[in-house]
């Protein structure tokens, strides 16, 4: 019955990757959101979520038929 000490994994819990959503420009937590079907830039989850899986700049290049 021995615990490993807190603080042997590394969790930078105060860096929260922030980065800017391509479908509705907002900026959001990238492990949060998805990378776009198309190119695999962030989409945040608020996107995701209201069906958006394509950034605008490939929903402009390949519309929903
Ligand atoms: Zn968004
Ligand atoms: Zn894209």
């Amino acid at each position: 019955m021995s615990l490993p000490p807190s603080g042997t994994r590394p969790a930078p819990a105060r860096e929260i990757d922030m980065m800017r959503c391509r479908a509705c420009g907002r900026e959001d937590r990238a492990s949060e959101g998805y990378p776009c079907d198309g190119c695999g830039t962030f989409i945040c989850l608020a996107c995701t979520i209201r069906g958006a899986t394509l950034c605008r700049d490939c929903l402009q290049r390949n519309p929903p038929s």
